[in-house]
């Protein structure tokens, strides 16, 4: 621990992005309080504050790599709480193309972890609940920002439940990680603060999904499969993991607003509808325990902060309540973990000064973090919206994705390439990679 550079930090939020950021400012400040709407259990459990809860969560490699760096324990703890060990290289199958990707019989070191979003939640609570100058009040739901258009002085909330009880908690710096639906601009509109331009692509993707048994026999080779979508015409996916306790995670997904149903023997008639059967015949022989939960709150939305030009000090946005991507890339926790590690390099900063930086350029240097996980998304979903979206994209964009095509439409007898493509996805490779002279060749072979 840092010598602690001020008294207060308030994060609204107590998820991943909220958490990560408790866990840096904690070096930084006498204490930390996170103010957190829901009513939260020690155990994992789906929580309404966190509606994307039942839905899948892939852990990419990149992300998972971040993760052990705040929480030393996460492998043993997964471990121990029954998640399932993953190599993207040998135990994903993906269903890309008319066919399935090549996979390496070889261990690739791209890991990360299988399981259920609660329980990754629960674990890297309990890690940052534990420090001694971290705290959460909850149930209480932050409502106003106190403060002026040039300087934010801490929050007001309210208990959640019953809603008599009211707090007004003054703090130095003020992080907003409520997520998808923050309210932060008309918090910040009510002080007299300027707010950020918002960027929408909505490409209207609809999750449903199930959880199922696994039996104690269980014969396939994969612990992730993955049938792809794929713009403009294949709008249907469907996404299967092993995750702990013995169970699998079964979601279909649907672009365009062709959102999968919500009863049983139509989710499977969806199923069917995949570009491969592999999916429906899995899920076809097994016993659902869970009813079918939807989500449809999926577009890619990013507020513009870092354009602004004055933002109060004391205040700052990570996490989704600044960039919410499309869920079908699986980057929201990998991209959670990055900005809470922009927070310590600009808390860093401005540690010997004594002061909290300027929030500005915080979110400047938090838009160039994000911004590779945002043109990936928004690139690959405005495949969907048509002229619209292709106007928008630059040549060099057009010419990477037509080149990146010939790469996948090879992948199906190349693992080298699955790989280097899968690296890729993982964000533990740089786009840039694919333009190896090897990989070059081989699109062109
Ligand atoms: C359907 C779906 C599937 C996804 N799948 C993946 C995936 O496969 N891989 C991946 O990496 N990411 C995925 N994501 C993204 C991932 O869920 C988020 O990026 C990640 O949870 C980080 O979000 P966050 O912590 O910023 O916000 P959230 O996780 O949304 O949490 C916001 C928190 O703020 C609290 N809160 C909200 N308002 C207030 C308030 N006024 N006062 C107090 N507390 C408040 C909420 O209760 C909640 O705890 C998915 C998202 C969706 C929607």
């Amino acid at each position: 621990m840092q010598s602690p550079l001020l008294k207060r930090a308030i994060v609204i939020g107590g998820s991943i992005a909220g958490l990560l950021s408790a866990k840096v400012l904690s070096d930084y400040f006498e204490e930390v309080v996170i103010v957190e709407r829901d009513v939260v259990a020690r155990h994992p459990t789906e929580r309404t504050g966190v509606p994307q809860s039942p839905q899948p969560h892939i852990l990419l490699t990149h992300g998972y790599r971040l993760l052990k760096g705040f929480v030393p324990s996460l492998k043993d703890d997964l471990l121990a709480a029954g998640a399932v060990p993953i190599d993207w290289g040998q135990d994903f199958q993906s269903f890309v193309f008319g066919d399935w990707s090549a996979v390496s019989n070889e261990p690739t070191g791209l890991e990360s972890f299988s399981c259920t979003r609660p329980l990754l939640e629960a674990v890297i609570r309990q890690h940052v609940e534990q420090l001694s100058n971290v705290r959460r009040l909850s149930p209480y739901r932050v409502e106003a920002l106190v403060g002026s258009g040039s300087k934010v002085t801490g929050i007001r909330c309210k208990r959640s439940k019953g809603e008599t009880d009211e707090q007004t908690v003054e703090a130095d710096l003020v992080v907003d990680a409520s997520g998808r639906s923050s309210n932060a601009l008309t918090w910040l509109e009510a002080i007299g603060a300027s707010v950020p331009a918002c960027e929408l692509v909505n490409a209207q993707l609809g999750y449903a999904t199930q959880r199922y048994r696994i039996p104690d026999r269980w014969d396939e080779d994969w612990k992730v499969l993955l049938v792809t979508h794929r713009p403009p015409k294949l709008t249907k996916l469907g996404y299967l993991a092993r995750v702990e306790n013995n169970e699998l995670i079964a979601t279909l997904g649907g672009y365009c607003q062709q959102y999968p149903p919500l009863e049983q023997s139509e989710f499977l008639a969806f199923a069917q509808q995949l570009p491969s059967a592999r999916f429906h015949e899995v899920i076809s022989h097994l016993s659902p325990i869970s009813e079918i939960k939807a989500y449809r709150a999926t577009a890619n939305r990013l507020y513009r902060y870092e354009r602004l030009v004055t933002m109060p000090n004391g205040f700052i946005a990570i996490g989704d309540s600044v960039c919410a991507l499309c869920p079908a890339y699986g980057q929201g926790l990998t991209t959670s973990a990055m900005s809470a590690l922009t927070l310590r390099d600009w808390l860093l900063a401005n540690a010997k000064k004594s002061q909290v930086g300027d929030s500005l350029t915080f979110q400047k240097q938090l838009a160039k973090q994000i911004k590779p996980a945002w043109s990936a998304a928004t690139n690959n979903d405005a495949g969907f919206l048509r002229a619209e979206a292709i106007a928008k994209k630059s040549p060099i964009a057009r010419l990477l994705g037509l080149y990146r095509r010939r790469l996948v439409a090879k992948i199906h007898t190349d693992s080298e390439l699955a790989l280097a493509l899968t690296k890729v996805a993982h964000m533990v490779d740089s786009p840039l990679t694919l333009l190896h002279p090897k990989l070059l060749s081989k699109a062109f072979m």
